[in-house]
């Protein structure tokens, strides 16, 4: 505990790290936070939680906040401070002489998952209302939209089925492509509690994670399959079921689209699907296969939790929809102890979904082309709004280099560090007219901005966030904003500047015209969000409580949809010249590109990326533990030290990306997944060798 007095009053808030969304007390001595405790009434965490919510949070008063806002006309020359008042003006101008010269649609805004529900709600309305045009998204882009679209697809919402407290019901835990120790601490310990109270335990990833063999905990299977086979394997489970006779038929018939379940179960039958079939393929031994299906498909209650190991590829959208598709087939959906379950992973990647921050989705996910939902947001908004969806941020950056797309407003994203491809990310920035960074600090994308604006810590501003299992609570202001602004305050000014009157008092005010426009959210306010602590979406008359378990009776969508999921092998082939699969993750310790945890004051925090290598490949190469590599894939090199382990398989190798100096997104490449253009972040052929200190 970093400890700084006694405190004479406290304040509970919810921790800005991963989407678990623990509730803290944050207690207080004046303006400045003595501890963080975690509290015991917050519904996530019941009074537990990790390192980073408990240790993690004085990045807030590190020396390196920027605090003034800054101009400058180009990239070279040196920042100078200005006023706030100055500061917006000038990117209000630029703005609108971008605007003039290239059209309206050559802006656009991202925001990020680490904004509360009111900011990333103002941003998208920035965009639609005062730039006029759909140009807007988020981080959630590279990391969970595949789940949106495919949970969409086959469910009918674009969220996880679940609260975390229903793995205490499980019978059988699968974990897909997700690393809970690390990802999402305080949750994985709810589940190892449930592991070792007998439930089973079915791990797929292609690397031995905690779980798979950890005090008191083995997995029953682990399906280390390559990476990049996800698709090949959730086939080859879906022939298991339909071949042995696992299908749930009764909930089949009464819940699910027949039509979809009939061309499901054909192709699923089909020999090419045939675990036997796919096992040169996917490095999964056919009867371990068979078997983890079977004891999925056969126990009382069998939940599935997933993580980026899922998403970030070019079939993650396929993936997810298999995923769905084993759930309805066997039943395991719309009670307690089951489900399909995604892990988000920053704080409110869930709710800046859920606010309306896609190119082609209002609040509440109505499509941007449709006109009753439009006219209601028009007739609200007071201004007419584009009914084409925008561009989504891969297309931002083409569409600079091509010089049809020259202005950015960017908040609270470190785009040139956590998007893959970092070189084609840099040159796009360069090409663009003039890039508003929004944040902390001067990360790696403010190298490239005109404008700079401080942003405001979880700590400085109220909202709400929302987590991953679509509960929403509250964010409590525990100190005056210490540049002077909370961020939902400076795109409000930003609006105003740019002509378009935006005039709330607090975030309270958002909330209420959220909740008048989204039909999952009419029954939230503040006020009752006070009342019941936190509330599960959808919250309105059907549902004035919240709703813990969706899909109850029905699905969202009507009846259950199933999608034929054919496996396509991704284009970043190994090749003699890239024999290494490299794939990425996190640590407990840091999270995301470390913006915050690297700035924390601690002997916890000092760590660094490194590759994991296996002992045979290493030999190979005349790598030793804690040497230095080089690591070149088709889209550029970095170096890192070298972590021996058989934890990764021959042929792949493993890194975090928490560091900007080891640039482990100089190496991804822009492949992406065909529906949403989520980053193929786990899949890219690398040669690794022995180098020399850099
Ligand atoms: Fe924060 Fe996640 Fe840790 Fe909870 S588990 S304290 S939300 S980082």
């Amino acid at each position: 505990i970093i400890a700084k007095g006694q405190p004479d009053h406290s304040v509970v808030t919810t921790c800005a790290y991963c989407g678990v969304g623990c509730a803290f007390k944050a207690e207080m001595k004046g303006n400045e936070v003595v501890r963080m405790i975690p509290w015991k009434d917050g519904k996530a965490n019941e009074g537990h939680s990790c390192i980073k919510g408990r240790f993690a949070w004085d990045y807030a008063n590190h020396k390196d906040r920027i605090l003034k806002p800054m101009i400058r006309q180009s990239i070279n020359d040196p920042w100078q401070e200005v006023s706030w008042d100055e500061a917006i003006n000038y990117a209000a101008s630029e703005f609108k002489r971008i605007q003039k010269k290239y059209g309206r649609n050559a802006i656009g805004g991202i925001v990020s998952s680490r904004c509360t529900n009111e900011e990333d709600y103002l941003v998208q309305k920035l965009v639609r209302a005062a730039f006029g045009n759909n140009n807007v998204d988020t981080c959630a882009r590279v990391c969970h939209s595949p789940t949106g679209y495919g949970l969409k697809q086959t469910l009918g919402e674009s969220a996880g089925t679940q609260t975390f407290k229903s793995v205490e019901q499980a019978d059988v835990i699968m974990v897909i492509g997700a690393n809970p120790t690390d990802g999402h601490p305080v949750f994985a310990s709810r589940m190892k509690r449930r592991l070792r109270e007998g439930a089973r335990l079915i791990v797929i990833d292609p690397r031995t994670i905690d779980l798979v063999n950890s005090a008191h905990i083995r997995a029953d299977y682990h399906l280390k399959l390559k990476p990049g086979t996800n698709v090949a394997l959730i086939s080859a489970m879906a022939h298991v079921l339909v071949t042995e006779n696992l299908i749930d038929e009764a909930f089949v018939e009464a819940r699910c689209d027949s039509a979809s379940f009939r061309d499901w179960k054909a192709f699923a039958a089909l020999p090419e699907n045939a675990p036997e079939a796919l096992e040169e393929a996917t490095g999964v031994p056919a009867q371990q296969l068979r078997e983890a299906t079977r004891l999925y498909a056969t126990a009382g209650n069998s939940a599935i939790y997933y993580g980026l190991g899922v998403t970030e590829h070019a079939q993650g959208s396929t993936m997810v929809m298999g995923i769905a598709n084993l759930a309805m087939a066997t039943g395991n959906i719309g009670r307690e102890g089951v489900g399909v379950n995604p892990l988000r992973g920053q704080n409110n990647v869930q709710g800046s979904c859920d606010m309306g921050s896609f190119p082609h989705e209002l609040p509440g996910y109505r499509h941007v082309s449709d006109v009753t939902t439009r006219s209601q947001f028009e007739a609200a908004w007071g201004t007419r709004l584009q009914a084409e969806p925008g561009l989504r941020i891969p297309n931002m950056f083409d569409a600079a280099l091509e010089g049809s797309f020259m202005g950015l407003y960017c908040q609270g994203e470190d785009i040139v560090q956590s998007d893959p491809d970092t070189q084609h990310v840099a040159r796009a920035l360069e090409a663009m007219e003039c890039i508003v960074v929004q944040d902390l600090f001067l990360n790696e994308t403010a190298k490239y901005a005109h404008v700079f604006l401080p942003g405001s810590s979880f700590l400085e501003r109220d909202g709400t966030f929302t987590n991953a299992e679509r509960r929403i609570s509250r964010v409590r202001k525990v100190m005056p904003p210490k540049a002077g602004k909370a961020d939902w305050e400076t795109t409000m000014a930003l609006s105003n500047a740019l002509g378009y009157p935006m005039n709330y008092r607090h975030p309270s005010e958002i909330m209420d015209e959220i909740a008048a426009l989204t039909p999952t959210f009419t029954g939230v306010s503040y006020a009752r969000l006070e009342e019941l602590g936190s509330i599960q979406w959808p919250c309105n008359d059907s549902a004035p409580e919240g709703t813990p378990v969706m899909h109850v009776d029905q699905f969202v969508r009507g009846k259950g949809r199933f999608f034929i999921t054919r496996y396509v092998p991704t284009d970043e082939k190994v090749t003699r010249r890239f024999p290494l699969i490299l794939t990425t993750g996190r640590i407990l310790s840091q999270y995301n590109v470390g913006a915050q945890t690297r700035r924390t004051d601690n002997v916890l925090w000092h760590s660094e990326d490194r590759l994991e290598i296996h002992p045979h490949d290493a030999e190979e190469r005349g790598i030793v533990d804690g040497g230095w590599v080089g690591i070149e894939s088709r889209a550029g090199q970095t170096v890192l030290r070298a972590r021996i382990s058989e934890r990764v398989q021959p042929g792949v190798v493993y890194t975090t990306f928490h560091f900007p100096e080891s640039g482990a997104n100089v190496i991804t490449t822009d492949n992406s997944d065909w529906a949403t253009n989520c980053p193929e972040y786990k899949v890219t052929a690398t040669q690794v060798t022995a180098v020399s200190q850099p």
